[in-house]
Protein backbone atom coordinates (compact mmCIF):
# COMPACT_ATOMS: atom_id res chain seq x y z
CA UNK A 1 0.00 0.00 0.00
CA UNK A 2 1.22 3.42 -0.68
CA UNK A 3 0.54 6.53 0.73
CA UNK A 4 -0.35 9.59 -1.39
CA UNK A 5 2.26 12.68 -0.17
CA UNK A 6 -1.14 14.39 0.30
CA UNK A 7 -2.87 11.95 2.72
CA UNK A 8 0.57 12.19 4.52
CA UNK A 9 0.69 16.04 4.80
CA UNK A 10 -2.49 16.18 6.06
CA UNK A 11 -1.99 13.91 8.83
CA UNK A 12 0.90 15.41 9.92
CA UNK A 13 -0.58 19.16 9.73
CA UNK A 14 -3.76 16.94 11.90
CA UNK A 15 -1.42 15.74 14.65
CA UNK A 16 0.51 19.04 14.49
CA UNK A 17 -2.70 21.19 15.24
CA UNK A 18 -3.85 18.78 17.53
CA UNK A 19 -0.53 19.62 19.50
CA UNK A 20 -0.82 23.04 19.15
CA UNK A 21 -4.30 23.08 20.26
CA UNK A 22 -3.61 20.76 22.94
CA UNK A 23 -0.76 23.46 24.05
CA UNK A 24 -3.30 25.98 24.11
CA UNK A 25 -5.86 23.88 26.33
CA UNK A 26 -2.81 23.42 28.36
CA UNK A 27 -2.99 27.16 29.38
CA UNK A 28 -5.95 27.02 31.06
CA UNK A 29 -5.21 23.49 32.72
CA UNK A 30 -2.79 23.64 35.34
CA UNK A 31 0.28 21.20 35.41
CA UNK A 32 0.73 18.75 37.87
CA UNK A 33 3.98 19.54 39.42
CA UNK A 34 6.23 15.80 39.26
CA UNK A 35 6.27 15.69 42.88
CA UNK A 36 2.16 16.17 43.15
CA UNK A 37 1.69 13.43 40.27
CA UNK A 38 4.27 11.23 42.60
CA UNK A 39 2.01 11.76 45.23
CA UNK A 40 -0.78 10.95 43.09
CA UNK A 41 0.43 7.55 41.69
CA UNK A 42 1.66 6.66 45.53
CA UNK A 43 -2.04 6.99 46.61
CA UNK A 44 -3.49 5.43 44.22
CA UNK A 45 -0.96 2.25 44.54
CA UNK A 46 -1.36 2.54 48.13
CA UNK A 47 -5.50 2.07 47.33
CA UNK A 48 -5.14 -0.69 44.63
CA UNK A 49 -2.28 -3.05 46.93
CA UNK A 50 -4.92 -2.17 50.25
CA UNK A 51 -7.71 -3.64 47.76
CA UNK A 52 -9.99 -0.34 48.12
CA UNK A 53 -9.64 0.87 44.66
CA UNK A 54 -12.16 3.51 43.29
CA UNK A 55 -15.38 2.19 42.58
CA UNK A 56 -17.31 3.30 38.90
CA UNK A 57 -14.33 3.19 37.15
CA UNK A 58 -13.83 4.45 34.22
CA UNK A 59 -16.85 7.14 34.81
CA UNK A 60 -18.73 8.41 32.29
CA UNK A 61 -17.53 11.67 33.43
CA UNK A 62 -13.98 11.00 33.09
CA UNK A 63 -14.89 9.97 29.12
CA UNK A 64 -16.76 13.06 29.03
CA UNK A 65 -13.93 15.50 30.78
CA UNK A 66 -11.25 13.82 28.48
CA UNK A 67 -13.09 13.62 25.17
CA UNK A 68 -12.03 16.95 23.76
CA UNK A 69 -8.48 17.29 25.19
CA UNK A 70 -6.06 15.21 27.19
CA UNK A 71 -3.69 16.80 30.26
CA UNK A 72 -2.52 13.50 32.16
CA UNK A 73 -0.49 14.10 34.71
CA UNK A 74 2.67 11.46 34.54
CA UNK A 75 4.45 9.58 31.17
CA UNK A 76 4.41 5.57 32.48
CA UNK A 77 6.52 3.24 30.59
CA UNK A 78 6.16 -0.07 31.82
CA UNK A 79 6.23 -3.86 30.18
CA UNK A 80 3.78 -4.83 28.34
CA UNK A 81 3.07 -7.74 30.60
CA UNK A 82 -0.69 -7.97 30.80
CA UNK A 83 -0.46 -7.84 34.50
CA UNK A 84 1.18 -4.44 35.05
CA UNK A 85 -1.72 -2.21 33.20
CA UNK A 86 -0.66 1.36 35.27
CA UNK A 87 -4.59 2.77 35.08
CA UNK A 88 -4.94 -0.28 36.94
CA UNK A 89 -1.94 -0.43 39.94
CA UNK A 90 -2.31 3.16 40.68
CA UNK A 91 -6.12 2.90 40.66
CA UNK A 92 -6.36 6.10 37.92
CA UNK A 93 -8.68 6.72 35.28
CA UNK A 94 -9.34 7.79 31.47
CA UNK A 95 -7.04 11.09 30.38
CA UNK A 96 -4.60 10.54 33.49
CA UNK A 97 -1.78 8.43 32.28
CA UNK A 98 -0.31 8.74 28.98
CA UNK A 99 0.88 4.94 28.91
CA UNK A 100 3.63 3.48 26.84
CA UNK A 101 4.70 -0.12 27.13
CA UNK A 102 6.66 -2.39 25.37
CA UNK A 103 8.19 -5.90 26.67
CA UNK A 104 10.98 -4.93 29.04
CA UNK A 105 9.67 -1.82 29.28
CA UNK A 106 12.64 -0.37 26.85
CA UNK A 107 12.06 2.85 24.80
CA UNK A 108 13.19 3.05 21.25
CA UNK A 109 12.64 6.01 18.94
CA UNK A 110 8.65 6.00 19.04
CA UNK A 111 8.77 5.86 22.27
CA UNK A 112 10.61 8.64 22.86
CA UNK A 113 8.48 10.82 20.43
CA UNK A 114 5.27 10.15 22.52
CA UNK A 115 7.38 10.66 25.88
CA UNK A 116 8.76 13.99 23.82
CA UNK A 117 4.79 14.71 22.97
CA UNK A 118 2.98 14.54 26.41
CA UNK A 119 5.87 16.19 28.10
CA UNK A 120 5.75 19.31 25.29
CA UNK A 121 1.99 19.19 23.93
CA UNK A 122 0.03 17.74 27.12
CA UNK A 123 1.64 19.04 29.80
CA UNK A 124 2.94 15.85 31.93
CA UNK A 125 5.93 16.51 34.19
CA UNK A 126 6.40 13.21 35.44
CA UNK A 127 7.81 10.10 33.65
CA UNK A 128 7.66 6.96 35.73
CA UNK A 129 9.75 3.88 34.28
CA UNK A 130 8.11 1.13 35.45
CA UNK A 131 9.76 -2.62 35.59
CA UNK A 132 8.85 -5.40 37.30
CA UNK A 133 9.65 -8.48 39.32
CA UNK A 134 10.10 -11.50 37.11
CA UNK A 135 9.83 -10.25 33.88
CA UNK A 136 9.84 -12.31 31.42
CA UNK A 137 11.70 -10.53 28.81
CA UNK A 138 14.02 -10.41 31.09
CA UNK A 139 14.00 -13.23 32.46
CA UNK A 140 15.33 -14.23 28.59
CA UNK A 141 17.52 -12.51 28.41
CA UNK A 142 19.07 -13.38 31.71
CA UNK A 143 18.39 -16.57 30.45
CA UNK A 144 20.92 -16.15 27.39
CA UNK A 145 19.17 -17.92 24.78
CA UNK A 146 19.02 -16.17 21.24
CA UNK A 147 15.07 -15.55 19.96
CA UNK A 148 13.21 -15.34 17.19
CA UNK A 149 12.77 -12.55 15.10
CA UNK A 150 11.97 -9.54 17.04
CA UNK A 151 11.74 -11.05 20.15
CA UNK A 152 15.32 -10.77 19.80
CA UNK A 153 15.41 -7.51 19.65
CA UNK A 154 14.30 -6.95 22.88
CA UNK A 155 16.44 -9.60 24.42
CA UNK A 156 19.33 -8.09 23.00
CA UNK A 157 18.76 -4.62 24.15
CA UNK A 158 18.19 -5.61 27.38
CA UNK A 159 21.45 -8.10 27.73
CA UNK A 160 23.93 -5.68 28.83
CA UNK A 161 21.54 -4.85 32.08
CA UNK A 162 22.53 -8.11 32.91
CA UNK A 163 25.76 -8.46 32.17
CA UNK A 164 26.28 -5.38 34.44
CA UNK A 165 25.06 -7.21 37.29
CA UNK A 166 26.41 -11.21 36.22
CA UNK A 167 28.52 -10.98 39.02
CA UNK A 168 27.15 -9.00 41.77
CA UNK A 169 25.69 -10.58 44.93
CA UNK A 170 22.30 -11.80 45.33
CA UNK A 171 19.40 -12.69 43.17
CA UNK A 172 20.66 -12.02 38.89
CA UNK A 173 16.90 -11.43 37.45
CA UNK A 174 15.97 -9.21 41.30
CA UNK A 175 19.08 -7.32 39.91
CA UNK A 176 18.79 -7.22 35.94
CA UNK A 177 15.11 -5.96 36.37
CA UNK A 178 16.17 -3.22 38.39
CA UNK A 179 19.26 -2.59 36.55
CA UNK A 180 17.15 -2.40 33.29
CA UNK A 181 14.60 0.16 34.79
CA UNK A 182 17.84 2.36 35.62
CA UNK A 183 18.96 2.15 31.99
CA UNK A 184 15.82 2.91 30.49
CA UNK A 185 15.51 5.88 32.97
CA UNK A 186 19.17 7.06 31.65
CA UNK A 187 17.95 6.82 28.10
CA UNK A 188 15.05 8.94 28.71
CA UNK A 189 17.56 11.80 30.11
CA UNK A 190 19.74 11.42 27.67
CA UNK A 191 18.00 11.07 24.45
CA UNK A 192 14.25 12.46 24.77
CA UNK A 193 14.36 15.98 23.35
CA UNK A 194 12.41 18.04 26.08
CA UNK A 195 13.65 21.57 25.23
CA UNK A 196 12.80 24.44 27.50
CA UNK A 197 10.46 21.93 29.66
CA UNK A 198 13.64 19.56 30.23
CA UNK A 199 14.25 21.35 34.06
CA UNK A 200 10.87 20.89 35.00
CA UNK A 201 10.33 17.17 33.93
CA UNK A 202 11.36 14.36 36.40
CA UNK A 203 12.55 11.00 35.48
CA UNK A 204 11.62 8.66 37.95
CA UNK A 205 12.12 4.51 38.33
CA UNK A 206 10.04 2.01 40.01
CA UNK A 207 9.33 -1.65 40.24
CA UNK A 208 5.81 -3.32 40.80
CA UNK A 209 5.30 -6.32 42.82
CA UNK A 210 2.87 -8.91 41.38
CA UNK A 211 2.24 -10.43 44.68
CA UNK A 212 1.49 -7.95 46.31
CA UNK A 213 0.63 -5.01 43.95
CA UNK A 214 2.99 -2.52 45.36
CA UNK A 215 4.73 -0.01 43.57
CA UNK A 216 8.60 0.70 44.81
CA UNK A 217 10.22 3.51 44.63
CA UNK A 218 13.72 3.05 43.64
CA UNK A 219 16.35 5.69 44.85
ZN1 LIG B 1 7.85 -7.64 31.86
Amino acid sequence: MTIHPKHLIAALVAFASAGAASAANNHDAPVVSPEAALAKLQAGNARYAAKSVSSEKPTAKARAASAQSQHPFAVIVGCADSRTSPEIVFDQNLGDLFVIRTAGNLVDDYALGSIEYAVEHLGARLVVVLGHERCGAVKAAVAGASAPGHVGSIVKDIRPAVTAVNKSPGDVLVNAVNENIYRVADKICRKAVLGDKASSVRVVRAVYDLDSGKVEWLK
